[in-house]
C-alpha cells in the first residue's frame, strides 16, 4: 500500500530524543531555546516562539494582535478547521473569503470586498505549502489598518520573493504535525520581528509566568515568580525540540526531494486536459507539503470513482482540503453562506501520495495508475 504521507524521521531524531530524556530536562528548557534560535535564523525572522502546536500558535497570535469579541477576521473557509477555530477562541467571527483554485490561496478581491468596520485582521493561509501573495495582502491590510497573520502551518521552508516564509510579516505560525514536511510529533512555532509580541507570547505560553523554569533553575539567588496575565500551557517539550532541531537540519534537503517528485508528477500529468495542476508562479517556491490536482468540469470520471480506483490499486489518496463552513460545527451559523469556488475546489480535488523517501517504482505506479484512469 502506498501511503499518502509519512514523516521522515531517522535514528538521528531518536538519538536526540534519547539524549534529552537522559539529560533530566524534558519539558521547555535549553533544547526549546536552541530550536527557537535555529528556526528564527533559518527563516530570517528576528524571533521565534515555540509552542505546543500550530493551533495554539494561531491562538496566541490572535491575542497579541488584539483580536477579541465583536471583531471580524477574514480567512479562507477552505483550510484545515484550526484556521477558523483560532479566531473563535478569542470570541471573534471568522468571515470566509473565496480562494483561487490554481493555488488554493485567498482571493485578494474577495477579501477586499469582505472588509467591514468590524474587520480587525486577515488570516492568510499558505495552503498546502504554496505561498500566498504576501505583499498584496500586506498592502491591503495596511490600507485598512488591519493586522496580518500568516497561517504557515504547511509552509515551513517554502519561500516568497527570495525569502523564506516566516520573515515577511509580524506573526507567522508553523506546524510540526506529522502531516507537515517536518515533525516533532506535535509542535508549533511563531516567528515575529516584533519584540513586544515576542515577549508577550513567551509569557502567554507559560501561564503568564514572569520567570521561566530555566531562569529560576539557573539562578544563584532565590526567585519568586508572579503571574502577570491570564496565560495558557502551550509549552513545547525539550524532547520534541530535540527532534525538531534534527528535522530542521534536513528541511532544505527534504524540500529539494519533494520538489523533484512534484516535478515528475507535473511532467507526467501536464498532457491531461481535464485536470488543473498546481501553479507555482515566478518568485514563489512551494515545499509541496501536498500535491493536489483539481478535476475540471469536462473530466469524465468522478472524484470518488478515481479515489476508489486508486485505492483498489493500492494507492491512498485524500480529498482536497476541507471547507470549514460546511462542517457540522460551523454549518448552522453559516447556513446562508455559499462559496462556490471553494466548495468546488474541495469537492473536485484529489491529493496524491508524496513523502520522503518515496521509492521510484511507487512514484511510477502513482503516475501510471492515475494517468490511465484519466485517459
Ligand atoms: C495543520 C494545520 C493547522 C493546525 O496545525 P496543528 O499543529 O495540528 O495545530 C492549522 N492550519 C493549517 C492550514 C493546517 O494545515
Amino acid at each position: 500500500m502506498i501511503p499518502i504521507a509519512k514523516p521522515y524521521l531517522t535514528k538521528k531524531e531518536a538519538k536526540a530524543a534519547y539524549d534529552t530524556i537522559l539529560s533530566g530536562w524534558i519539558t521547555q528548557g535549553p533544547r526549546v531555546a536552541e530550536f527557537e534560535e535555529k528556526f528564527a535564523a533559518y527563516t530570517g525572522a528576528k524571533y521565534a516562539v515555540a509552542v505546543s502546536n500550530c493551533t495554539t500558535a494561531l491562538h496566541l497570535s490572535m491575542i497579541v494582535a488584539g483580536v477579541g469579541p465583536g471583531d471580524e477576521v477574514i480567512c479562507p473557509s477552505m483550510s484545515y478547521i484550526a484556521t477558523a477555530n483560532s479566531i473563535k477562541y478569542v470570541g471573534a467571527k471568522p468571515v470566509f473569503a473565496e480562494i483561487n483554485p490554481a493555488n488554493y490561496n485567498l482571493d485578494l478581491k474577495d477579501v477586499a470586498q469582505k472588509i467591514t468596520g468590524k474587520t480587525k485582521a486577515i488570516l492568510l493561509v499558505h495552503q498546502i505549502g504554496m505561498p500566498a501573495d504576501i505583499d498584496a495582502f500586506k498592502e491591503l491590510a495596511a490600507k485598512h489598518h488591519l493586522k496580518l497573520i500568516e497561517d504557515a502551518a504547511c509552509a515551513a521552508g517554502s519561500s516568497y520573493k527570495g525569502a523564506k516564509i516566516g520573515s515577511h510579516s509580524e506573526l507567522v505560525c508553523f506546524s510540526f504535525h506529522p502531516r507537515k514536511v517536518i515533525s516533532t510529533g506535535d509542535g508549533g512555532m511563531i516567528t515575529t520581528n516584533n519584540e513586544a509580541y515576542y515577549k508577550r507570547m513567551k509569557l502567554l505560553r507559560q501561564h503568564g509566568m514572569s520567570v521561566n523554569d530555566r531562569v529560576r533553575h539557573e539562578s544563584s539567588k532565590i526567585i519568586f515568580e508572579d503571574h502577570l496575565e491570564l496565560g495558557y500551557n502551550y509549552r513545547l517539550t525539550d524532547i520534541q525540540a530535540a527532534v525538531g532541531i534534527k528535522q530542521l537540519e534536513k528541511l532544505d534537503w527534504i524540500i529539494a526531494k519533494r520538489r523533484k517528485i512534484a516535478l515528475r508528477y507535473h511532467k507526467a500529468f501536464k498532457g491531461i486536459g481535464c485536470i488543473q495542476l498546481p501553479v507555482e508562479k515566478k518568485g514563489y517556491s512551494s515545499n509541496y507539503q501536498s500535491y493536489s490536482i483539481y478535476l475540471k468540469d469536462d473530466c469524465s470520471k468522478s472524484r470518488n470513482d478515481i479515489m476508489q480506483a486508486m485505492l483498489d490499486a493500492g494507492i491512498s489518496t485524500r480529498r482536497g482540503i476541507m471547507t470549514t463552513h460546511r462542517e457540522t460545527a460551523y454549518k448552522e451559523e453559516y447556513a446562508g453562506l455559499r462559496l462556490p469556488v471553494s466548495e468546488k475546489a474541495c469537492d473536485r480535488s484529489i491529493i496524491l501520495p508524496l513523502y520522503i523517501p518515496m521509492q521510484d517504482e511507487d512514484i511510477e505506479k502513482v503516475i501510471h495508475t492515475f494517468t490511465s484512469l484519466l485517459q
